[in-house]
């Protein structure tokens, strides 16, 4: 399988839209433009209200997109709301195949320390395949990073900037994993919907055996 384009999903796809470029030999480009001038989506309570938010955010760029299989890099996905708005503005701008890449792992459990997540049920990755998660999407592929790949990352990132890395076990990574490193109380277990977490040894979603991203595009190369 092969590619036309890597297109970051801006801001924060554009880092490791760089990376992947480089790595896979795609050229990358900038098929989709971001307005400044509004917020995150995520945070919008109702579902048409963020539909509409991720339209006046992002615009797709057809001069770019038109008949190109396109890679899109983004760093999650939450509910999916968003992604699935994403695949079909890069389709209705042309594009010919849209394969999605998603820079962190399936988060399948809420963040109780400051990051503004929904409930466990919203969480698409917490109920859903990867192959059911694409085929909401509508797109043609889809992967992820494994948790193994991201502390890789991490580590690579921390050892160039610091010249030294810290352990793994050094970060949460609760919203991954259910692992989270302040424990709650039982009544708050359940109050949080934390009773029905997997074991810490069930893959997440898209998650390889060796730990690595499961990406023909890469592997072909
Ligand atoms: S890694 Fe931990 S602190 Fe960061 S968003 Fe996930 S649960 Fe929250």
């Amino acid at each position: 399988m092969e590619a036309d384009i890597v297109v970051p999903v801006p801001d924060s796809g554009l880092a490791p839209a760089l990376g992947y470029a480089e790595e896979s030999g795609i050229p990358l480009d900038m098929g989709l433009v971001r307005n400044h001038y509004v917020g995150r989506t995520f945070i919008e309570p109702q579902q048409s209200i963020r539909h509409f938010g991720v339209k006046i955010k992002l615009n797709a760029v057809p001069g770019l997109l038109a008949g190109k299989r396109v890679v899109v890099i983004d760093d999650s996905i939450v509910r999916g709301t968003t992604s699935r708005k994403i695949v079909s503005m890069i389709r209705e701008a042309g594009a010919r195949e849209v394969h999605m890449r998603i820079t962190s792992a399936p988060i399948n459990f809420p963040c109780f320390y400051g990051i503004d997540t929904p409930n466990r049920g919203e969480l698409i990755a917490s109920s859903h395949t990867l192959e059911e998660i694409r085929r909401y999407l509508k797109a043609d592929s889809l992967a992820y990073l494994s948790i193994g790949a991201m502390e890789e990352e991490v580590r690579c990132s921390q050892t160039f900037l610091e010249g030294e890395s810290r352990t793994p076990g050094h970060y949460c990574k609760a919203c991954f994993d259910g692992n989270y490193p302040i424990p709650f109380t039982q009544e708050e277990r359940v109050q949080h919907g934390l009773f029905d977490r997997q074991g810490p040894s069930a893959p997440s979603p898209g998650e390889t055996p060796e730990g690595r991203f499961d990406d023909p595009l890469l592997r072909s190369r």
